[in-house]
This record gives structure tokens, C-alpha cells and sequence, in this order.
């Protein structure tokens, strides 16, 4: 059961930012190789049928059952008949002049939801959303200005990277989970749709290509260390200060920044892969010489953060990124406490940038 499924949750979006309502469509994008081999069984057929379908909806990506000539036209109209292929459609490309495209894709529902591309050099990352809206209510984030619509399916996550990669007309080479949502409150279908992406049968990309990014709300966490996967983890620190931090992610989730350096601690000591604070620089707020010598200190030699100065939202017209030279010297001294510091450039092909204003660019196309 996801988070937001379940009301005893303190975590989930429902209590604490907004609505979220029925189960999303699924679709077989997003379902394993497991899924199709039961669903196979049940019609009679043999197990190489669900080889052989798994391998068009996930390695030759098929839109649609019409290109799967090798499938008995009975088995593929049995299978239409419980779910599509694919439950999204492309409402809208936008290519910046900075290389990254963003999609806007229409879900069954008539929701949309966006999802990034980002090539740099010969890299290729997409960025791919887990909700419509988010719960959480960060200040500075547009993708949570309007709370929690609803959770997206695996399958609805799953189809964001086929379509990147359709656009791209290649693989991506990293997937980051940085988009719209807190992607923990919706941990059951994150976890299968990463599942999906990391098949071999499939996608078939490695999980240290793969970087989830949280608040860090603790029943989602738990279950999702409980699921074992190996992937990179990204906590979203923002400040350094307990009552601070409550200001700029109000519900987040985590009680203390004791508890989020645990969760990273956690996920380390299961998965020996390194562990990243997110840190959005605010100009006037959490960008003091003192906070960033705590910054340094919380980060010790064992975690980088990634400090990000706030791209603006319209809607927060007194929230602005430090000038250029201010989020030097916040650097500086963050990297003189022991801190490795990954700055980023204040400019859309910034990954968590790009992926942080997804809404705003939603909110402007009239969805
Ligand atoms: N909900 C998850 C993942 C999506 S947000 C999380 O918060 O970690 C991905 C990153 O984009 C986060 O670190 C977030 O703080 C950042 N972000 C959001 N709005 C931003 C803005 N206006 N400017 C810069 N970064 C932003
Ligand atoms: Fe949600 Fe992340 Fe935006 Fe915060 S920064 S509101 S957690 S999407």
C-alpha cells in the first residue's frame, strides 16, 4: 500500500498536504516480467508469449499492440482488453535553448504531468515525476504550490522514460527521480516502476545510474530501504536548523536533521552508495556564514551536497538565489568545514533546477 493510501500514515499527503484520490490507471509499461508470465499463464498460453510481449513493451518500447506481429492477434486483443500498452500520450514538447526538453504528457484522467530530458556531454538523464502536485509544500518549489492531486502509477513513471527516450531517439544513460512529488509518499509504485527500469529483460539500467531524491518522510523511507534497491539516494536538507527547516519544507516528514543524517547513514551502510544533500540556496535565509559552516560540518567527508541557489517562482516574488558572489563564499565555506560541495549553475540544464519547476511551466501552458 502506498503512502498516500494509507491514513494512519503521518507521512501520507492526504493529512498533510491536500488530496489524493483513487488509484491511478495501470498500464502493462508498468508491470515486471513476473506480471506478464501470471497474466500469460491465466490466458493459457505459453511462457515464451510473455518473453516475447515483455520484450515489445520494454526493450522495442511499442506504443501499442498493431507492431507486435509475432503475437497471436487473440493473445494481444486479451490483453488489450486489461489494460493498454501505455495509459500516456505527449501533450506537448518543449525544447529550451539550453538543450533540455521537457515533455507535457496527458494521463488518462486528463491530468498532465512533465518529465525532463537533460543531455550533457554524453550523458542523457531524464527526470521523471512521481505525483501530480506535491504534499509536501516546499516554499520555493512550484511543483507544490497546489498540494497533492494523486500518485502516478509505475506504469505512468515507467512511460515518461519511453517517451524521453523516443524524443531523444536513444537511451537515457540516468534516470533521476527528481521531478513532480515526493516520491516516498508514493514508494510502492516507485519501487516497482524502478524494478521495471532496472530489468534486464528490459530497460535494463543500472541502479547506480538511478538517484532518487527525497524530504525524507520516514514510513516511506523505511519501506523503501525495506525494498532493497541499490540506487543513489538524494535528501533534500534546505537548512540547517530544525525550526528553519520545518519553515521551508513544512511536511516533509522528518522529525529532526539528526534524523535525516540517519536516513543517509541508513541508506549507506545497505547499499554503499554515496548519499547527497540537496540544499537550495536562498538568499537572506539560509545562506549565513554560520550555516554554511554547519553545512560543512553535517556533511563531514562522507556526503556531498549539492548546493543549488533558488531558481525564482512567481509566486514567492521575495525568495531569491544569493548574488553570484555570496554563493562562492557559501561554498568556500562549506568545503573548508570538510564539505564536498557540487555547485550547480543557476540555469534550466541544472538537473534538480530543471526538474524543481516543473509545475510552473505546467501552470503556464493552462493544464
Ligand atoms: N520531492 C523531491 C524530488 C523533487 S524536487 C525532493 O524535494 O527532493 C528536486 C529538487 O529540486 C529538490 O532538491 C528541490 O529542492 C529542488 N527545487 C525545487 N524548487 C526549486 C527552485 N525553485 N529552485 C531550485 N531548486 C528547486
Ligand atoms: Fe515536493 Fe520536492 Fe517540491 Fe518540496 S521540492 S514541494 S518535496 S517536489
Amino acid at each position: 500500500m502506498s503512502d498516500a493510501q494509507d491514513e494512519t500514515n503521518p507521512d501520507a499527503p492526504g493529512q498533510d498536504g491536500g488530496t489524493t484520490t483513487t488509484a491511478p490507471p495501470p498500464s502493462w509499461a508498468g508491470a515486471s516480467l513476473v506480471d506478464v508470465k501470471h497474466a500469460v499463464a491465466e490466458l493459457k498460453q505459453p511462457t515464451y508469449r510473455a518473453d516475447q510481449f515483455y520484450r515489445w513493451v520494454h526493450k522495442q518500447q511499442a506504443e501499442d499492440f498493431d507492431a507486435m506481429g509475432n503475437l497471436p492477434r487473440a493473445l494481444r486483443d486479451q490483453l488489450a482488453a486489461q489494460m493498454p500498452v501505455r495509459s500516456t500520450k505527449i501533450r506537448h514538447i518543449h525544447e529550451s535553448d539550453d538543450q533540455t526538453t521537457k515533455l507535457l504528457l496527458e494521463l488518462a484522467d486528463g491530468e498532465t504531468v512533465e518529465c525532463v530530458l537533460i543531455p550533457e556531454g554524453e550523458r542523457r538523464t531524464a527526470c521523471l515525476s512521481t505525483q501530480v502536485g506535491c504534499g509536501v509544500g516546499c516554499v520555493f518549489c512550484a511543483s507544490g504550490a497546489d498540494g497533492v492531486i494523486r500518485n502516478l502509477s509505475a506504469g505512468e513513471i515507467v512511460e515518461q522514460l519511453f517517451w524521453l527516450q523516443k524524443i531523444a531517439g536513444d537511451r537515457m544513460t540516468h534516470v533521476v527521480i527528481m521531478g513532480m512529488g515526493e516520491p516516498l509518499h508514493n514508494t510502492a509504485a516507485l519501487v516497482a516502476a524502478l524494478r521495471v527500469i532496472q530489468s534486464p529483460a528490459g530497460v535494463d539500467l543500472s541502479a547506480r545510474r538511478i538517484t532518487v531524491s527525497t524530504s525524507g518522510p520516514r514510513r516511506g523511507f523505511d519501506e523503501f530501504l525495506q525494498a532493497g534497491l541499490q540506487v543513489k539516494l538524494a535528501i533534500s536538507l534546505h537548512s540547517v536548523h530544525e525550526d528553519q527547516r520545518k519553515e521551508l519544507v513544512p511536511r516533509g516528514g522528518s522529525g529532526t536533521i539528526e534524523e535525516l543524517q540517519g536516513m543517509a547513514q541508513r541508506w549507506f551502510d545497505a547499499t554503499g552508495r554515496d548519499v547527497t544533500y540537496e540544499y537550495v540556496l536562498l538568499g537572506g535565509i539560509n545562506d549565513s556564514d554560520g550555516d554554511a559552516r554547519l553545512l560543512g560540518r553535517i556533511c563531514g567527508p562522507h556526503r556531498n551536497v549539492n548546493v543549488i541557489p533558488m531558481n525564482p517562482v512567481p509566486f514567492a516574488p521575495d525568495l531569491r538565489a544569493p548574488a553570484p558572489v555570496r554563493v562562492q563564499r557559501f561554498i568556500d565555506l562549506v568545503t573548508r568545514e570538510g564539505g564536498m560541495v557540487h555547485a550547480r549553475r543557476q540555469r534550466g540544464d541544472d538537473v534538480a533546477a530543471a526538474c524543481g519547476q516543473l509545475r510552473l511551466s505546467r501552470t503556464s501552458k493552462g493544464r
